[in-house]
């Protein structure tokens, strides 16, 4: 049977590495598509310009709220002194530092600035996220756009239809009623 001396650790009790973090917190923004207006002016194909409820952030019940809530992530690292080594899993440690605090030793990194510019990384792609979504609440600005282009559209074609038919009852019953 294999002693547990036998592991060789990539690693010694003691040892002075950085662990890359992110200080997550909520923060609230004026909406990027109404700017906190609530509502948008669409203009449409023929110049008119329509006021519409604002998609951006008008998810939900509560109708356009004029802000949104994203996630951002500061870059920040902390000291990891390793105490003691936590496990071995599919050939990665998870290590325990001096603090209590538990990380895999792969994302642990020899200097402060190593660790700091993989923060920042993932602090950007965080950001790109939050880019991308925004971009999603635009495609809700073109929907609105449509679906009052939409509506106008029948309300017109109706008007034309009732104009129509009106015009078909007086040819044909207007000049019955005046004979009479
Ligand atoms: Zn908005």
């Amino acid at each position: 049977m294999t002693q547990p001396e036998a592991i060789s650790l990539p690693f010694r009790v003691g040892d002075v590495l950085w662990m890359p973090l992110a200080e997550s917190r909520q923060v609230t923004i004026p909406c990027p598509i109404c700017a906190g207006k609530r509502v948008v002016r669409v203009e449409l194909g023929d110049g008119d310009l329509v006021t519409v409820d604002c998609d951006g952030c008008g998810l939900g019940f509560s109708g356009p709220q004029g802000t949104i809530t994203e996630r951002e992530h500061d870059p920040k690292v902390e000291r990891f002194e390793i105490a003691e080594p936590v496990s071995l899993y599919g050939g990665e440690w998870q290590v325990r530092s001096t603090t209590g605090a538990e990380h895999e030793l792969k994302d642990l990194y020899p200097t402060e600035a190593e660790a700091f510019a993989v923060a920042a990384k993932r602090s950007a792609q965080q950001t790109e996220h939050n880019m991308m979504s925004r971009a999603r609440r635009k495609k809700g600005l073109s929907k609105t756009a449509w679906t009052v282009r939409y509506h106008r559209e029948r309300i017109r074609d109706a008007e034309r239809e009732l104009a129509w038919h009106r015009a078909r009852l007086h040819d044909k019953w207007g000049s019955h009623d005046d004979a009479a």
